[in-house]
């Protein structure tokens, strides 16, 4: 049967090209979740799981056809009835099961391991209600409840079902599964855990809800707003529920391999992803306690089973729960845990930093990962290093062995053939094809680093996706970008430690420029995305002080023709899709140290970007790759910062580094000024000025003027149009490296061993 035909016989008769693009979208869902059944399930005698709170998967038709193979045949069978694939992916709503880069990691991370063959499969939470959707009015964001499932969605129902006790009575699961493909490969599963009993009708006013009512709402929402304290205990409970699920499956499908429960750690891996799931070390210990074996053998083979990744060194990241949290939702776990601090006590008596439960009751989840795990792992090589020689240090001298480093990577499926198919059929006509297996093999695209045909091609196709991202943006948003112009892009979770708010200052020094009659030799186009934590009060203000100066500065005649700012609204997955492959300066300009790795930096430089970046995270390995000619890194070093911040409270006081820095000051200054507070609300931007001329505390002022000077010599420098292709040809072929296939070979290699 013809790929047409089959489609039509799920269109009950109708021919494609008379179908509408949601039932097409429908058929096509049926024809490849078939597809997906039919492929080999990779299996094996040791397994990892993969617990994360968060699996941020995007939308999945073309990830999945590319994989299986039928993409192209798909693609040519809609097109002959009239019909546009991508036309048709609109169809499918986004699951916004994560947050940001630790999510879309453990999304990426699946799609590898499959790549590879691994027998690894992905345990998670079925949020009813993913990330919340992102809307501006008045220039302020509002978030509304995004309700992403239906019957004939991904995730499908299975009939296991788990009971998992909690002390207001027990409560039963419903395991749902989506297929995780791999590139030309077989599948693993992703597990989704659900609550039987969930109430949708709980939501009510906007993303609120009843967060006591556990029996109801605990799959509700991803990562409840934890900024009060029936939000913080709601996360407890969710976190026991995943990995109490996690367990079970685990031991059940241990024990239908015939193995017995004393073997887990043979065949049975878990990666813990952050310190979300860590509650499964104390309740892997209990479920082998109440199967008799004895606490000090079930601490070992725990103990020789699960490894940890660390994500952040920001301390307020690092999860603390008080321990009557845990007394109240999960009672049984602690007698455990205290257990697991006792021995921890009685072995390093004399250093309290290594004690799971410190003097304030407050229980250090990452320190129980440390102890009771086999592995610890940042995500970046300075990562690591500052988590061995600074965060992390009396851990690293305790347990020297348990520590590595994986760094981060990004699946080429997604964001390089499907998000740009031009660029991958270019790569593929210069070297061939195994660079879709092998990552490595784009480096022979330094071949044509001087080959003018070459070079003119790459401009081409930026050319083109920039004219795609115009569309999109035209029928998205109603705004008309210039395609001529520099595509200068930062998209990211809204945070002050990646320091959108620097940007903003930067917009605020060209406007001025452009003001005073300083005219840049060609236009420049800043684009923004990003979602700011509802409770995030200066992330809101952030957001405020963007998309006030980006209308702004579309209302002044003088400055419009040179300067566009422009913030899409909800970014997610879908629009990292559209705005990355159209990017010509990638911005990574978080505070050194303060960014683990960023997995956009990859994405970006992979699509031929050029980064403007300071030394932090993977930025740090970029730099080495491409070399300084094909970057643009500035500002103060990582020693620096950490040592401006171990200098105490107050040290860094920007009244004290700046007090009268009038370039400084005239930038600050205009946030408040009466253009400004007619046109924003003057509270947001009262507060946002008075947090950044007195508190900046991550430094946004320390490196803004370099950060000028950088951006102003790299937009310069795209003027010479075949030396700018020239370093989007390196950097295209040092990507390599941050193939997610490579980490996971490493991780597969030195922590897993499941081949
Ligand atoms: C890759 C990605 C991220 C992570 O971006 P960073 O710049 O590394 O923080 C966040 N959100 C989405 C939707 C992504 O695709």
């Amino acid at each position: 049967m013809t790929v047409k035909e089959a489609l039509e016989k799920k269109l009950n008769g109708k021919s494609l090209s008379e179908a509408e693009n949601g039932e097409v979208y429908q058929a096509l869902l049926a024809f490849t979740k078939e597809k997906l059944a039919e492929a080999p399930r990779i299996a094996g005698d040791r397994k990892l799981y993969y617990v994360s709170a968060e699996f941020l998967i995007g939308k999945l038709l073309s990830n999945n056809l590319i994989n299986l193979g039928l993409f192209d045949q798909v693609r040519a069978a809609l097109e002959e009835a009239g019909k546009s694939l991508s036309e048709i992916e609109d169809c499918e709503p986004e699951p916004s099961l994560g947050n940001g880069g630790l999510g879309r990691l453990a999304a990426c991370y699946l799609d590898s391991a499959a790549t590879l063959d691994l027998p690894a499969d992905g345990v998670g939470l079925l949020y009813h209600f993913g990330l919340f959707r992102q809307s501006f009015w008045e220039h302020k964001q509002y978030e509304k409840p995004d309700a992403w499932l239906s019957p004939d969605c991904w995730a499908e129902k299975t009939d296991v079902s788990f009971t998992v006790p909690f002390p207001g009575g027990a409560v039963k699961s419903v395991m749902y599964d989506l297929a995780v493909s791999g590139y030309e490969g077989g599948t693993n599963r992703l597990h989704l855990f659900d609550l039987e009993t969930v109430d949708e009708s709980l939501v009510k006013d906007g993303i609120n809800f009843d967060k006591k009512d556990i029996a109801r709402n605990l799959t509700l929402f991803l990562y409840p707003d934890d900024s009060d304290d029936a939000g913080r205990l709601l996360r407890v409970y969710q976190q026991y529920f995943m990995v109490s699920n996690a367990a079970q499956l685990m031991i059940k499908e241990l024990s239908a391999k015939g193995y017995a429960l004393r073997d887990l750690h043979k065949h049975a891996v878990v990666q813990i992803n952050d310190t979300h799931p860590s509650m499964i070390i104390p309740e892997l210990i209990r479920l082998m306690q109440k199967d008799g074996i004895h606490m000090d053998e079930a601490v070992s083979i725990v103990s020789q089973t699960c490894a940890y990744t660390n994500h952040t060194i920001l301390a307020e990241a690092l999860e603390k729960w008080p321990l009557h949290y845990l007394e109240q939702a999960v009672p049984d776990l602690v007698p455990i845990i205290k257990e697991l601090d006792a021995r921890v006590r009685r072995k390093f008596p004399d250093q309290e930093e290594l004690h799971i439960i410190d003097k304030h009751n407050l229980v250090h989840m990452a320190n129980m990962d440390i102890h009771y795990g086999f592995s610890v792992n940042g995500v970046a090589a300075l990562h690591t290093d500052i988590l061995k020689e600074a965060e992390l240090k009396a851990f690293a001298q305790a347990y020297p062995e348990k520590f590595n480093n994986k760094t981060n990577g990004v699946t080429f499926r997604r964001w390089l053939m499907h998000c740009n198919p031009e660029l991958a059929e270019f790569v593929t006509e210069k070297i061939g094809d195994g660079w879709k297996h092998n990552a490595d093999e784009l480096e022979k695209l330094l071949e044509f680093k001087d080959d003018p045909a070459a070079l003119e091609a790459l401009l081409t196709i930026k050319a083109r996706k920039k004219a795609q991202l115009c569309g999109y943006m035209k029928e998205r948003a109603g705004v008309e970008l210039d395609p001529e112009s520099i595509f200068d892009i930062q998209v990211k979770r809204l945070h002050e430690y990646k320091r959108q708010q620097m940007n903003a200052l930067y917009i605020i020094w060209k406007y001025k420029q452009i003001k005073a009659g300083h005219k840049p030799a060609r236009k420049l186009t800043l684009l923004f995305g990003a979602k700011a934590a509802p409770a995030y009060i200066i992330a809101k203000d952030i957001i405020h002080l963007i998309l006030c100066l980006s209308d702004l500065i579309a209302k002044d005649p003088e400055v419009s023709p040179w300067l566009e700012v422009r913030m899409v609204e909800n970014y997610n997955v879908t629009w990292a899709e559209k705005l990355i492959p159209a990017c010509d300066v990638s911005e990574q300009i978080s505070l050194a140290s303060k960014e683990a790795s960023g997995t956009g930096n990859m994405k970006f430089m992979l699509n031929g970007a050029v980064t403007l970046g300071t030394e932090d995270g993977a930025n740090v390995e970029i730099h080495e790759l491409v070399g300084d000619e094909n970057i643009c890194i500035f500002g103060k070093s990582s020693e620096e910062v950490i040592e401006l911040y171990k200098e105490g409270e107050g040290r860094y006081s920007p009244a004290a580094f700046y007090p009268e820095d009038p370039e400084i000051e005239e930038l600050l200054d205009f946030i408040i000024s009466p253009t400004m507070m007619r046109l924003g609300d003057p509270e947001n931007l009262g507060r946002l000025y008075k947090d950044m001329s007195r508190k900046d505390w991550f430094m946004a002022l320390l490196d803004v003027k370099e950060y000028i000077q950088a951006k102003e010599a790299l937009l310069a420098s795209y003027e010479d149009r075949q030396a700018w292709a020239k370093k989007m040809l390196v950097n295209i072929a040092k990507a390599g490296f941050f193939s997610s296939d490579r980490a996971i070979a490493q991780y597969d290699q030195d922590v897993w061993h499941l081949r």
